[in-house]
């Protein structure tokens, strides 16, 4: 895990100044730094007074995602936590589905996500409708979906990943046999996962014809048709671009992109994997293609680190998520997650099948 304990340590109005100046130096200009410090120290005081715990996606904005979270970190990492909290509130810095997994694990506690709006398009590509037809159209295959689908298409699932764990869940379910294995919903993920596991892949709308030539006891994923709408727009020229202008650069790709991109860089990995990998590995510089704001936060978190911070594409779910809309939730306990009782039981299986394959 990756906790901050900044905003535990920062206790007062100057601590958090110093705290957050300490911080994003070099990274966040000090105007707006002198702009967030009071709401930055406005939440951490209601924080601690509401017993809330606040946990912050790698994608925040470097302003936030140094300032309040208690944990940050990737999908993962950070639903681990949901889920062992004792906190009587989680604040899920993060967007819609990350919520919906916080509540499914820890369905007692009061879970508040900023923005009613920070959605995610792979969460919005698939409908737990869509996965019964694929079932009915499969029948017999294994269904995995990403972590990043709501609560809904969750319970028709027999296993969750996230992107730091897809080939060991991948890996998991060959050994047990499985053949026809359902990847949902994101078609980039499922065919880097297959192809890094070395197991053929087809989109579930292929001919029939693509199906009939793998042998029934040969391992096939099959694929569906959403994407991340910010990773599917780095494309094989942008690698050839940076290796152009930064010829020593490490490049890091999401596996969210797609296979021509992960084709072409140095590594393919999860944010958690991306995060490690700056810490330990030594480069002369790293460029990051995901979400832009990793790159400031790793700026910031490792200055003897050259980062790349071409801010080429944002996340505008990920967006919504700000440090005003912070604090207002936790003012008025918006926006809470509700989902019904009997969702919470049939999703949680595939999301503790999730958590418990590291
Ligand atoms: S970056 Fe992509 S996968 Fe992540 S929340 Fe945004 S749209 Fe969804």
């Amino acid at each position: 895990m990756a906790p901050t304990v900044t905003s535990s340590r920062a206790a007062s109005l100057d601590e958090t100044r110093s705290m957050m100046h300490e911080r994003l130096k070099g990274v966040v200009p000090e105007i707006e730094i002198e702009a967030k410090v009071e709401l930055a120290h406005a939440i951490n005081v209601r924080k601690r007074k509401m017993n809330a715990v606040i946990l912050g996606h790698n994608y925040m904005e470097p302003a936030l995602y140094h300032s309040v979270p208690d944990y940050v970190g990737d999908s993962l990492q950070l639903a681990s936590i949901a889920a062992e909290t004792d906190a009587d509130v989680i604040v899920f810095c993060g967007v819609w589905f990350m919520g919906e997994t916080a509540k499914v694990l820890n369905p007692s506690k009061t879970v508040l996500v900023p923005s009613d709006k920070a959605g995610c398009s792979l969460a919005e590509g698939i409908t737990a409708e869509d996965i019964k037809r694929l079932k009915e159209r499969f029948p017999g295959a294994v269904v995995v979906t990403y972590v990043n689908t709501y609560a809904s298409a969750k319970a028709e699932s027999d296993y969750c990943c996230t992107s730091g764990n897809a080939d060991k869940v991948i890996g998991k379910l060959l050994e047990q046999g499985h053949t026809r294995i359902l990847f949902l919903p994101d078609a980039y993920l499922a065919a880097n996962t297959a192809a890094q596991m070395g197991v053929p892949y087809l989109d579930s709308e292929s001919d029939a014809a693509a199906f009939d030539a793998v042998a029934p006891d040969q391992p096939l994923v099959i694929g569906w048709r959403a994407k991340c709408e910010v990773h599917e727009l780095f494309t094989p020229e942008d690698v050839d671009n940076i290796r152009r202008q930064y010829p020593d650069a490490v490049i890091l790709a999401h596996p969210e992109c797609s296979p021509e991109v992960i084709a072409k860089v140095d590594v393919s990995g999860s944010t958690k994997a991306m995060v490690d990998y700056v810490r330990d590995v030594d480069a002369p510089c790293y460029a990051l293609f995901t979400e832009c704001a990793m790159g400031d936060n790793l700026a910031a978190e490792f200055p003897h680190r050259n980062m790349i911070r071409a801010c080429t594409l944002r996340c505008k779910h990920m967006n919504f998520i700000t440090l005003e809309d912070t604090l207002a939730g936790l003012e008025k306990l918006q926006y809470k997650v509700a989902l019904a009782p009997d969702l919470i039981e049939r999703a949680r299986l595939p999301i503790e099948r999730m958590i418990a394959i590291r």
